[in-house]
């Protein structure tokens, strides 16, 4: 429907136009061929520019997403002994935080805690050794 409505536009500009050169005294059809080519040429431009100017945009909001990702993100480490990909996980601090290893397939969850030490005090070994994510403390040795 859209299509033979396109065309009928098409036809009745390319008429008008060579009606009009008609009045001048140059012949219907070459006029009115050539205009139908013209528009279609003009349009397909038209289109091509639409579609890049598009795919231009699309581009910048995957830049502006990717940099809010590397903000927000956190190197995780797939939990599963067999596989332990590293892959970077966005990370929303006020929400629980899953995603799907990309390795293994499975789902895991990130718990994400803090831990406070005084700026003097020296930390050697890993500070989360033995802390419980879930519960957020150390746990009883
Ligand atoms: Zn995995």
């Amino acid at each position: 429907m859209t299509i033979f409505k396109s065309i009928l536009i098409l036809s009745t500009v390319s008429a008008f136009i060579a009606g009009c050169l008609f009045l001048l005294n140059v012949s219907f059809l070459p006029v009115f061929g050539l205009s139908f080519i013209a528009q279609i040429l003009i349009w397909n431009l038209f289109n091509n520019w639409k579609t890049q100017r598009a795919e231009i945009e699309f581009e910048l909001i995957q830049n502006e997403r990717i940099k809010e990702f590397s903000k927000q993100g956190l190197n995780c480490i797939c939990p599963d002994e067999n596989c332990n990909h590293k892959v970077l996980v966005p990370i929303v601090l006020n929400e629980e935080n899953t995603y799907k290893c990309p390795e293994c397939n499975k789902s895991i969850k990130v718990y994400i805690g803090a831990k406070t030490f005084l700026a003097t005090t020296p930390v050697e070994e890993d500070p989360f050794k033995n802390f419980n994510f879930v519960e957020g403390k150390d746990y009883d040795n």
